[in-house]
């Protein structure tokens, strides 16, 4: 590994002040200006705070870690490990692959709808309907005393960059409670959703089709901010898959749509390993998953406890990541392992009511 320090940050400035100016034509009229001072922060943070790691060679390098998950909706997993996903494929070539749960303990308090938002709440609070609240997709009130992810992130004693990329508006503006004071307050740093509320997208497109436009330009918006920016924390969500389990049902349909969106993940992929050559730096986690299965009988239907609705699954880069002992991975313990990647300090009340544990092995 090469030890570039000066250079980087000059490019790294520059790019920063650019992606300003990218973001605001996709974001009409928010906080132009914002981020720039917050990645310029950041960006010092980043000088003065960052962990350092010991080469083998002896030489202390500066690694500031960055992590991107992304949730592609309704796959179960023996649909995932039959179609040729190719995007997929190159993530964890090197990396890693679990099956992995959702739905809770069967017949515990802790027992949790395999639904959309349920899913992505246990992801981002790293527990379950019981503690965060959330039961379905819609009539959300979020318990936001179980704080979640990105809300750490702001937490931090260093400067923190988040990025949020977003088919369904609801996960910003609901589960996360973006900017609303119950739920800590705080904003994202780039954001790129609002496309599903908005009538003016792609009028034309019936539903399903509109929804996949949607997905192709979060993930555009995505690439190219990651490229630029490198926002400390970042998730992408994409739908399209799950429109199709419900149209469709397992077969024909649903394989292209899994084989359509995995070409968004390579999309992501070849943002984070451009990023990984330009940066060296940088460590980079990078997670994919689903949030939930989808019934046995014709793949149409999710929200029960049955075993196909319940699992999942979790590709990663890094080969580090085992199931924890005893037991399959579960969607909860992704949080705690985006904790023990980026060296989160987690404040006392949070870490006590988490549910999972990291995922990442020595
Ligand atoms: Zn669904």
């Amino acid at each position: 590994m090469m030890i570039r320090l000066k250079s980087p940050l000059v490019l790294s400035i520059s790019l920063q002040a650019f992606v300003v100016v990218g973001l605001h034509g996709f974001r009409a009229g928010t906080r132009l200006g914002l981020p720039l001072l917050l990645s310029l922060g950041a960006l010092l943070a980043q000088i003065t705070n960052a962990n350092t790691d010991a080469l083998d060679d002896g030489v202390a390098v500066n690694t500031s870690p960055k992590t991107l998950f992304v949730i592609v909706d309704g796959i179960p997993a023996d649909v995932i490990e039959r179609v040729n996903t190719p995007g997929i494929d190159a993530v964890t070539k090197g990396g890693s692959y679990l099956r992995a749960y959702v739905g809770g303990e069967l017949g515990m308090p802790t027992e949790s709808p395999t639904v959309s938002a349920v899913g992505y709440m246990s992801l981002l609070t790293g527990t379950w309907s019981n503690k965060h609240n959330v039961r379905a997709n819609y009539g959300i009130e979020p318990n936001y005393a179980f704080w979640d992810i990105f809300r750490v992130a702001k937490h931090q004693a260093r400067a923190v960059t988040t990025g949020l990329f977003s088919t369904w508006t609801d996960n910003r503006t609901i589960l996360m409670g973006d900017g609303l004071k119950a739920a800590g307050g705080y904003k994202f740093d780039f954001v790129a959703d609002g496309f599903d509320k908005d009538q003016e997208f792609a009028p034309a497109l019936d539903d399903v089709e509109r929804i996949q436009a949607i997905d192709l330009h979060v993930t555009t918006l995505a690439a190219k901010t990651l490229l630029e920016s490198a926002p400390d924390l970042s998730w992408v969500y994409l739908q399209h898959t799950d429109d199709i389990g419900h149209r469709d049902g397992d077969g024909q349909a649903m394989d292209l749509a899994v084989r359509w969106v995995d070409a968004r993940i390579h999309d992501l992929w070849s943002a984070v390993q451009a990023r990984q050559q330009q940066a060296v730096n940088e460590d980079w986690l990078v997670i994919i998953t689903t949030d939930h299965g989808r019934t046995a009988s014709d793949g149409k239907g999710h929200g029960g406890q049955s075993d196909r609705e319940r699992t999942i699954w979790i590709a990663s880069n890094t080969p580090r990541m085992v199931s924890p002992r005893g037991r399959s991975a579960a969607i909860v313990d992704i949080y705690p392992t985006i904790v023990e990647h980026m060296h989160f300090d987690l404040p006392d009340e949070t870490a006590k009511k988490l549910e999972g544990q990291s995922l990442l092995s020595e």
